[in-house]
C-alpha cells in the first residue's frame, strides 16, 4: 500500500505530467518527488504515456487529402442540390398543375386533370 503522501499526490502527478497543473501543484509534485523514487519513476510514466497520447491527438494531415475531400464534398452537395424537388399543385382553368422545383428552377409542369392524385398542396 502507497504512503498516504504518495496517494495525494498522484492526481498532482498526473496534472504535472500532461502539463495541466497549477503552480502549486508543480511545486508540491517537486518537492515530493525529490526524495521519492516511487513517485518519481510514475511521473515519467505518466510523461511517456502524455507523450504517446500527444503522437495520437495529432495526425498527420495530409492538406493535398483535405483538398480533395473537400471537392468531393462539394460535388456531392451540388449534386444532392439539383436532386432536390420540391412540388406544389395550383388550380387552374384548365385543371391543376403540377409543378416541381429544384435549386435550378423548375424542373417539371404537368397537368393533372383526369388523374387521381392527391398531392400535397405544397411539401
Ligand atoms: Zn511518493
Amino acid at each position: 500500500m502507497k504512503p498516504l503522501d504518495c496517494a495525494r499526490i498522484e492526481a498532482d502527478l498526473a496534472a504535472v505530467a500532461a502539463d495541466e497543473a497549477s503552480g502549486d501543484a508543480a511545486g508540491r509534485v517537486s518537492a515530493h518527488v525529490a526524495h521519492c523514487e516511487d513517485c518519481r519513476a510514475l511521473l515519467q510514466s505518466y510523461r511517456a504515456t502524455e507523450l504517446e497520447l500527444g503522437a495520437l491527438r495529432k495526425p498527420p494531415v495530409d492538406a493535398v487529402h483535405v483538398v480533395r475531400a473537400r471537392q468531393r464534398l462539394e460535388l456531392g452537395i451540388a449534386d444532392l442540390r439539383r436532386r432536390i424537388v420540391r412540388y406544389a399543385v395550383f388550380p387552374s382553368p384548365l385543371g391543376d398543375v403540377l409543378v416541381a422545383t429544384s435549386e435550378l428552377g423548375v424542373v417539371l409542369v404537368e397537368y393533372l386533370r383526369g388523374r387521381d392524385v392527391h398531392w400535397p398542396a405544397a411539401l
